[in-house]
């Protein structure tokens, strides 16, 4: 089913020897020369903006690996004992491979992830933080992205509603890594001993978790990384849109209790990964404030929908949790990774990590006497020492355009989201499993006259042989442990005749492959794409 897109099809491999002429090789001078660096980017600024500019429906072609190596190893100087001489079109190969192979995220064809095409000038502001090179884990390193860092802190703080005075926001790179953050803070502020005594610290119960069945994956390995076994994780059952029952949540929390467990936090979702559900957040702080249990919300995903006024609302109760994740790289369109983790508290974003003992370890970073300057360091509040400054392309965007970028962007998707829902909801052979609450559909093609047994197997041959065909790229989900088709709509860009288009080619796609079933009876071997 894979084949080799045309770029890699038609890319010649690059000469070893550049015909023969004599190589002096390069000197460091011109390695680091300036207009060098100049003369490359008006050679490249070109071919991006020609990659920006292909509207065509096309979601990915997977290009045979060994293909790739191969074209990747000829692109390779052989030169070992000099510094290669600079070769523009050997440099020019290299982008055209690196932007002709992997997903499309611009085009209205791919639909299958949560992340997404960048505004453009995020990616540019990328490029200006990699040449100055200024982590933001320290002040002194980063200047201007720990000022940004602040200073998004209070524009998104607001949205949140939290005091900002007391609030504390950290960069994190990726959700999953501010997800176990958050869980160190919680753990640490319910088993202080932990910090100094390790497990023999622990008192009072063993310490557990509450996520919700749908819970993303990254939570319960964090868990795992806490030493919070499997056993001590208490799975809070979800209705069939995929929300946290409130009702179910004080019995499981008593019957851990009675179990031994002491559970030290309960995660709910903004915004779950597999339908895009938003957990009652101010019925679940109904239960854990009385208990002491921190909550923690997974907002990776839905958390932007603070933004948006119309859709605000789905997050009704965050003022009530105690941390909350935010991935700028799905729904804020920046590149990846750029995550923001935030804390009620700022006082317990200090007790993740503990502070570093005075005179002993990390003295090369972490100052005795704090001042102005080191005030601003996040060095005691994530795990990164050396950290990308993530926050310059998003401040940079809020800076420049607003806050109504972000809000008509996500305002759109939803929207797009919902026509779809209608426009699935209207075709006879297709089920769809839920009302959508932001940009995340699930659901699945379904002939009259289908058997139930063959409903999985079908969805996946579907999304394989959609993904093969090139055009769309959508994602499959188990919904009930049933396969189902997922549609992530991050790009504004996709209307109503993509969506037809998409349809269309679901259900031609699926009678093709009912047909060779019927053709070829017995179980069939379509491989579950990884
Ligand atoms: C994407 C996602 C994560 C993981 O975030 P990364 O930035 O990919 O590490 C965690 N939780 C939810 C709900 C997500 O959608």
């Amino acid at each position: 089913m894979t084949r080799p897109s045309p770029e890699v099809q038609n890319l010649a491999i690059f000469p070893p020897d550049s015909g023969g002429r004599p190589s002096t090789g390069s000197d460091m001078a011109s390695v680091f020369d300036p207009e060098r660096f100049r003369e490359n980017i008006s050679n490249i600024a070109p071919r991006l903006e020609r990659y920006l500019a292909d509207r065509s429906t096309r979601g990915l072609d997977l290009v045979d690996p060994a293909v790739l190596t191969k074209a990747a190893r000829g692109l390779m100087t052989t030169e070992r004992d000099r510094i290669a001489d600079f070769d523009a079109d050997r440099l020019n190969q290299i982008v055209d491979l690196y932007t002709g192979t992997g997903i499309h995220v611009y085009s209205p064809g791919y639909m299958g992830r949560q992340f997404s095409g960048v505004v453009p000038l995020a990616g540019l502001v990328d490029l200006v933080s990699s040449v100055v090179n200024q982590p933001s884990t320290f002040y002194e390193a980063g200047q201007l992205p720990n000022v940004a860092e602040r200073l998004m802190a209070e524009e998104l703080g607001r949205l949140i509603g939290w005091d900002p005075g007391r609030l504390a926001m950290v960069t994190t790179s990726g959700g999953s890594l501010a997800n176990l953050t958050a869980l160190l803070a919680a753990r640490n502020r319910a088993f202080p001993g932990m910090l100094a005594g390790g497990a023999a610290g622990v008192r009072d119960g063993i310490p557990a978790v509450a996520v919700s069945e749908e819970v993303h994956y990254s939570v319960t390995r964090a868990a795992g990384v806490l030493g919070v076994g499997e056993r001590q994780i208490v799975r809070l059952p979800v209705d069939r849109s995929g929300r946290v029952r409130a009702d179910r949540v004080a019995p499981a929390l008593d019957a851990a209790h009675r179990r031994g467990l002491r559970v030290f936090c309960l995660v709910a979702s903004a915004g779950t990964t597999s339908m895009g559900a938003f957990d009652p957040l101010a019925e679940l702080a109904a239960v854990t404030r009385p208990r002491g249990i921190w909550l923690h919300v997974d907002g990776a995903h839905g958390a932007s929908l603070l933004v948006s006024r119309r859709h605000r609302d789905r997050l009704r109760g965050i003022e009530h949790a105690d941390s909350l994740a935010w991935d700028a790289h799905k729904m804020l369109f920046v590149p990846a990774p750029c995550t923001l983790l935030f804390y009620r508290d700022g006082a317990a974003a200090r007790g993740a990590f503990g502070r570093p003992p005075g005179g002993r370890g990390a003295s090369y970073v972490f100052d005795e006497e704090p001042d102005v300057y080191s005030a601003l360091d996040s060095g005691d509040q994530n795990f990164e020492c050396t950290k990308r400054p993530m926050i310059m392309p998003l401040w940079t965007l809020w800076a420049v355009y607003g806050p109504a970028l972000f809000e008509r962007k996500i305002d759109r998707l939803c929207a797009t989201t919902r026509h779809a829902f209608r426009m699935l909801r209207a075709e006879p052979d297709f089920d769809v499993l839920h009302e959508p609450e932001a940009n995340i559909l699930c659901f699945r093609y379904r002939p009259a006259d289908l058997e139930p047994s063959a409903l999985h197997r079908l969805q996946l041959a579907v999304r394989h042989r959609l993904r093969g065909d090139g055009r769309f790229f959508v994602s499959k989900v188990d919904v009930g442990g049933v396969a189902a088709l997922r549609v992530v709509l991050m790009n504004h860009r996709i209307g109503t005749a993509h969506l037809a288009q998409l349809i269309t080619e679901i259900r031609t796609t699926g009678q093709r492959v009912l047909r060779e079933e019927a053709a070829a009876p017995g179980p069939r071997a379509e491989r579950s794409p990884r």
